[in-house]
């Protein structure tokens, strides 16, 4: 009886964590809980729909205005713990990564993975994004978004050889210095998570330069995700800015 009681127990307790699991992954980017959906799937999601300041969008190369923000990068070789949440491999940071946007710091808090693409570049899209998600210490974002194609890359050459099963983790050593490329020419404005709850005041950082990362590479990702993107949202007449430092 005391033995059947603990296998009581422990049933409970698996499905108070399928439970957890649940809530939180209760979006995706297919059927009901598509993107399309998300503002229907939990209030705390209104922006996905309401928001007049979503991400991704189009970026229309020849409208952006020229600006003198200043972008200053301080990466450091790093350990990480690469996760797969059910949403996408993520990588995130153990130690103290910085980028400074005209003068603000923001931290480097974890980067991940979307294919294809999230933005568009005068209607491209590419095989694959980076994001690497940074917070400073009000909250306010910056994200860094590189673009990526398929090509042969020393950096990117063992990126995804170990992804982890869902709710379990790997450590690695990441070369961050050489994650993104030395070319800093960037389009900038202002928009959102491109994840529920799709939050706002988000600084997008989308180089010029794009990544190359091997065909197999890209697989081996697109093995557990193959559409984790957004599609691009109205950009509302808002103004996209590049600078070439
Ligand atoms: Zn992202």
């Amino acid at each position: 009886m005391k033995l059947f009681n603990s296998i009581l127990f422990i049933i409970a307790i698996l499905s108070l964590n399928g439970c957890t699991n649940h809530n939180k992954h209760q979006w995706s980017y297919d059927g009901i809980e598509s993107p399309e959906h998300w503002a229907e799937l939990n209030r705390d999601f209104k922006s996905c729909q309401k928001g007049h300041y979503q991400s991704p969008i189009d970026l229309h190369t020849k409208d952006a205005l020229p600006t003198t923000q200043k972008l200053v990068v301080a990466y450091l070789p790093t350990h990480t713990h690469i996760i797969n949440n059910g949403h996408t491999i993520e990588f995130d940071m153990d130690e103290d990564n910085f980028i400074a946007v005209d003068n603000k710091r923001f931290k480097l808090k974890q980067l991940h993975f979307h294919a294809d693409s999230e933005h568009t570049i005068n209607g491209k899209q590419f095989p694959a994004e980076m994001h690497l998600v940074h917070q400073a210490a009000d909250g306010q974002l910056a994200v860094i978004s590189l673009l990526i194609e398929i090509g042969d890359s020393p950096v990117y050459d063992h990126i995804f050889d170990k992804i982890p099963k869902p709710g379990e983790e790997v450590k690695v050593d990441l070369h961050l210095e050489n994650f993104i490329p030395k070319n800093r020419g960037r389009y900038n404005y202002t928009g959102s998570l491109t994840t529920p709850p799709c939050s706002e005041n988000v600084i997008w950082l989308v180089f010029k330069q794009h990544l190359l990362v091997p065909l197999k590479q890209l697989q081996k990702f697109k093995a557990y995700y193959s559409h984790n993107y957004r599609p691009t949202q109205q950009a509302y007449g808002r103004q996209i800015y590049f600078t070439e430092h």
